[in-house]
């Protein structure tokens, strides 16, 4: 069957009915894909996966979380949805708002957001308010403001989010034909790690033998590692400014996924997270956004200080989280320049080193 998006295709695992308009841009169905090389390079003996969520329609898995939202939203007769944003969820909500005919208000904050992200917001057609504060102060306002007007929160908060990003963990038990031991994951706001671990446990209800459940291991960065602390983090800072945050709304269910799998909620530095950024764009062909880096950046510290035991069949999958498109600047600064050459045959050749 042709795929059209992850509602139809898990629709029995979903709160939706025969009434709900879909709104859907195909999202999910991303790839599963072997590290090989990182694996070599870091010397894990087990096997690394990346589920590329930077794949998804507008680069990120916020669009798992916007398809039921969004179409929850048009169902209840909402005419507009509104969200605080690092950048990601604006995309997708000004993405899928423009799909249903709806409106779509969108605060970020001020100076801090990835041009691309920015530049799918304002061509979407959302209306873009930049606040003079960080993400933490938006998600105040338009939580409080949901409450007063008829506008729809389509941010984590939001159960049908929840609900949408689920299904990540669905499809990777599909692609290993079990869970994973161990799943690596970007901690901002903490609601997808809450939906992964809600999924897994979904399928392991359904058939324990199968699947089994993987341990949550969850990266913030150090500038913004609230769950990590044990204290919300007034002033958050991190190159990685899709999970810069300091006061996360699902802190108590992401502690909850951590404990009942046995896991860990750790913290890598900026130097970490750009060190694994350039790693896998240059060693697996993989560009994905620094927020998404963390998690690998993670990985290599856990496995340099050997915390794997029986290593040989674990299976590990890392979820990067967005695309590095969504974010040149970093990628631009953190790289080499360009060589300038002459349009000369034989600069070029002088400029190769052949
Ligand atoms: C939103 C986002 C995160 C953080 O996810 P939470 O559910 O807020 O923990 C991580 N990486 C990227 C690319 C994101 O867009």
């Amino acid at each position: 069957m042709n795929y059209i998006g992850l509602i139809e295709k898990y629709r029995k695992y979903l709160p939706v009915n025969e009434k709900t308009p879909i709104v859907s841009l195909c999202e999910g169905n991303t790839p599963l894909i072997q590290a090989k090389n990182l694996a070599k390079e870091i010397g894990f003996k087990g096997q690394i996966y990346f589920k590329f969520e930077g794949l998804n329609p507008t680069g990120s898995f916020k669009d798992r979380g916007m398809t039921m939202a969004v179409s929850k939203a048009v169902e209840s007769g909402s005419k507009a949805i509104i969200c605080a944003s690092t950048g990601n969820t604006s995309a997708s909500a000004s993405a899928y708002a423009a799909s249903a005919g709806i409106k779509c208000v969108v605060l970020i904050p001020e100076g801090k957001i990835a041009l691309g992200k920015l530049s799918q917001a304002l061509m979407h057609g959302a209306e873009v308010l930049e606040i003079d504060g960080n993400f933490d102060k938006a998600l105040n306002i338009v939580k409080e403001l949901s409450t007063k007007y008829l506008i729809t929160l389509v941010n984590s908060v939001n159960p049908f989010r929840i609900e949408g990003q689920k299904t990540a963990s669905y499809e990777i038990c599909e692609s290993l034909d079990k869970a994973p031991e161990y799943q690596f994951m970007p901690v901002g706001n903490a609601g997808n790690i809450t939906a992964y671990w809600k999924g897994y446990k979904e399928l392991n209800n359904e058939n324990p033998k199968k699947y089994g459940l993987p341990k949550m291991m969850g990266f913030q960065a150090a500038g913004a590692a609230p769950i990590v602390e044990g204290c919300p983090v007034l002033q958050p800072e991190t190159v990685a400014t899709a999970i810069r945050i300091g006061n996360p709304t699902s802190w108590k269910t992401a502690e909850f996924a951590r404990d009942e799998s046995k896991g860990v909620i750790d913290k890598v530095t900026d130097e970490e997270i750009l060190f694994a950024y350039r790693l896998v764009a240059k060693r697996e062909g993989v560009f994905c956004e620094p927020a998404s880096a963390a998690p690998i950046a993670g990985l290599i510290k856990y496995v340099k200080k050997g915390y794997f035991k029986d290593v040989q069949n674990l299976q590990v999958v890392c979820i990067l989280t967005g695309h590095g498109l969504k974010d040149p600047g970093n990628a631009i600064v953190n790289t080499q320049k360009p060589k300038k050459v002459k349009s000369d045959i034989n600069e070029v050749v002088k400029a190769i080193g052949f």
